[in-house]
């Protein structure tokens, strides 16, 4: 007879954990106790020395779905005598142990939805120990239901029998409610009705098909949802939400009816996380125009919440579903917050009152890479090749913003904030962060940021009284990249994108670098440009149109360009970035000239280009007036835009190639950068790199815009703080 104690590590709270260790030691005909405590699971067993191996083995090898195993690590005891295996009180000190994501509601749970029979039938926040809740929910580590938001509610008796039976789906599932004890769900009016549970239902769905606009309560946060196939009500809002032309997400139960759906996308559609997914829409789709203007993509998701699915049954069609805010300002999550904020927005609240505790908006995928990574991926860790001796925060970009917190082998990445150019986007970055803080148990002892010093992320890390690593933007998109895959470098990046702050002061972003972990070397990029006007050439790329005309010795065809060129004397930054080449071209094809959200100009261009063939021009890396010269004059000659658009995209991805080609080492080439978004340019610089034998990374995990600035941000100060390099640099000194 032996006691042994094992502590378990990684992602085992909140995914049936102790259920499961509790069928095993029965099932080996153990005695003793597990328990959820602030570093994770541990547990104690009594028994044959050889079954209590078999028992470390199972651990492992027959961990639950949802669970990530990290280490199992063995203590021997003193015999205990115990004469059951039982489930033993968490607990109490706050530590290191790992929150799972939210999780889509299972199909278990799904079928007792829709069961008319069970006591959940048509119950709002049916969960159990496979899915529902976790990351928005929980206040404080470990995890346990005194911990969550679902505190407040007590068990009714039926509740309570499952949560303790341990042949029971719910036992121990946290956040088990049902009717008789759990959250309701309500519908609040404009004239101030309440309406609950089933008639909240009802006169949403009421709402919905008059063409109104509601806001629902989901997950981590408010959406804004209405009738995908009415122009009116979608158009009312657009109009509401200030948001001009950006494509709104649209919620299915069947996303073939709407778009042609890749294995891939079906896969990643229904995967745990359930993402909105960009697919390519059906012609014969009964969506509005206002949905997606000017696009053949649709950002399609499944429901992924109990509310969904009733929503969606009973509606009998396609919702729109956007997150509930003004453009690009932090989701609303708050009760009260959101009221305010979408008072003149949505016509009715469909509301509850289990609190959200974290904000967490939908993450977007784009099949093979994320576009944004959020919800059932946060707060999940990414690698860090070199670990974080200290506590790192790294404070990111400023559009599509995240932070990101470092711990010993983990990178913790925060959940999708929005533009970080609001006055609320600032108070969330800062609210969240300190709430991540408190999860991961940590305070700050080293902060890296960006070096633009207008971000207000950069601003606030230079408020902290804690030692500070400046990260240079591309370098930081760059080594996200190499870290995603376990990579230190040194390899060759291609980081093409809008804007990123360069140590000359002038803004990069059509950049050749030789990096690894630690530093870069900027080896070729495009020829800056001055930008008339700075941001409003951003926001009208028919600027950026006319200095490369004007430099390609083409004439200027834009009206408006006489006054414009005067603020070259005055306000006109120097930007080499890759987006704004790009934007350019649209113009000059008469694609756009004007955009209402980011990479529209960009995304348009590449959507013209589609599959079409076209030889790339003769073009050397670097010199983008001539590229545009050559695009020009094609225009002029008449030949299809198209054609056009296509040889462009080739142009760069052969200069760029013929580039890496020239430096010859390292033979590993990352891709970094939101202009690697675009599916063309990415397939295509792919092919011709392997073409001339470099192996090449592109994004996966992390996104390759700006959302992934934090984590690269992190993945470079951890390597920079490490003892290794830090005696290096002592050596060269
Ligand atoms: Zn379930
Ligand atoms: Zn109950
Ligand atoms: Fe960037």
């Amino acid at each position: 007879m032996e006691r042994r104690r094992f502590r378990v590590s990684g992602v085992v709270q909140g995914v049936g954990f102790r259920p499961f260790v509790y069928g095993l030691a029965t099932r080996h005909g153990l005695t003793g106790f597990v328990l959820n405590d602030g570093q994770g699971v541990v547990l104690e067993a009594e028994g044959e020395a050889r079954v209590l191996d078999r028992l470390a083995a199972d651990l492992v090898a027959e961990a639950p779905p949802l669970a990530r195993v990290e280490s199992v690590i063995a203590e021997a005891m003193d015999v205990a005598g115990d004469s059951t295996f039982r489930i033993a009180e968490s607990g109490a000190e706050a530590g290191t142990a790992l929150i799972p994501p939210d999780i889509a509601t299972c199909d278990d749970c799904l079928r007792e939805l829709f069961d008319p029979g069970d006591r959940r039938y048509r119950y709002p926040f049916v969960n159990c120990t496979q899915c529902g809740p976790r990351f928005t929910i929980v206040t404080a580590v470990p995890y346990d239901r005194r911990n969550t938001t679902m505190a407040e509610f007590d068990l009714c008796r039926d509740c309570r029998s499952e949560y303790e039976d341990p042949s029971d789906r719910r036992f121990h599932a946290e956040p088990v409610a049902c009717p008789a004890c759990g959250p309701t769900l309500a519908l609040e009016t404009a004239s101030n009705t309440v309406l609950l549970a089933e008639e909240a239902v009802g006169g949403a769905i009421a709402a919905l098909r008059e063409g109104r606009i509601v806001a629902v309560k989901g997950l981590g946060g408010y959406h804004l949802a209405c009738d995908t196939a009415n122009e009116d009500a979608v158009a009312r809002l657009r109009a509401r939400k200030h948001r001009e032309e950006k494509p709104f997400a649209v919620m299915t139960v069947d996303p073939r009816l709407l778009a042609t759906v890749t294995d891939e996308e079906e896969r990643l559609l229904r995967s745990p996380p359930r993402p909105i997914v960009l697919v390519e829409r059906v012609l014969e789709a009964r969506v509005a125009p206002s949905v997606a203007p000017e696009t053949r993509w649709l950002g399609l998701m499944l429901p992924y919440t109990p509310l969904h699915h009733l929503l969606l049954a009973d509606f009998g069609g396609a919702l729109l579903m956007t997150s509930g805010n003004r453009s690009d300002e932090p989701i609303a999550h708050d009760d009260e917050d959101a009221r305010e904020r979408l008072a003149g927005i949505a016509d009715a609240f469909l509301r509850h009152d289990r609190r959200i505790h974290r904000r967490c908006e939908d993450s977007v995928v784009r099949a093979p890479f994320t576009i944004r990574r959020s919800r059932g991926h946060v707060p999940s860790a990414l690698p860090l090749p070199d670990r974080a001796s200290r506590p790192i925060v790294a404070a990111g970009a400023e559009l599509k913003s995240t932070f990101c917190v470092a711990r010993d082998e983990h990178a913790f990445v925060s959940p999708h904030l929005g533009d970080l150019d609001t006055e609320a986007a600032y108070r969330a970055f800062a609210s969240d962060l300190d709430l991540y803080l408190d999860m991961l148990g940590v305070r700050p002892e080293l902060i890296a940021h960006d070096l633009h010093p207008e971000y207000l992320a950069t601003k606030w890390a230079l408020e902290q009284e804690v030692e500070l690593i400046g990260v240079q933007h591309h370098h930081a998109h760059a080594a996200g990249c190499l870290a995603e895959h376990g990579e230190r470098g040194p390899a060759l990046a291609l980081v093409f994108d809008g804007t990123g702050y360069g140590t000359d002061g002038t803004l990069w972003g059509g950049e050749l670098l030789r990096c690894d972990l630690d530093s870069y070397e900027r080896l070729a990029h495009l020829e800056p440009i001055p930008l008339p006007g700075g941001e409003a050439a951003i926001r009208q790329p028919w600027r950026t149109a006319a200095v490369y005309l004007e430099r390609a010795e083409r004439p200027v065809p834009f009206e408006r360009w006489p006054l414009v060129r005067e603020s070259l004397k005055v306000s006109a930054p120097l930007s080499s970035g890759m987006g704004r080449l790009f934007d350019a071209v649209a113009a000059v094809l008469g694609i756009r000239e004007e955009v209402t959200y980011e990479g529209q100009a960009a995304i348009e261009l590449e959507q013209l280009a589609g599959d079409v063939q076209a030889e790339p021009y003769p073009w050397r890396f670097g010199d983008g007036a001539a590229l545009v010269r050559a695009v020009f004059d094609d225009h002029e000659a008449g030949r299809a835009t198209p054609e056009i658009a296509a040889a462009f995209h080739e142009s760069i991805a052969e200069g760029a190639a013929a580039a890496c080609t020239e430096v010859v080492e390292p033979r590993i080439v990352v891709l970094s950068g939101g202009t690697f978004q675009n599916l063309r340019l990415l397939a295509s610089m792919r092919r011709r790199l392997e073409q001339e034998g470099f192996s090449v990374l592109s994004h996966r995990l992390v996104p390759p815009n700006d959302g992934g600035i934090s984590y690269g941000q992190a993945v470079v100060a951890a390597a920079r703080d490490s003892p290794k390099s830090r005696s290096a640099s002592f050596a060269a000194a």
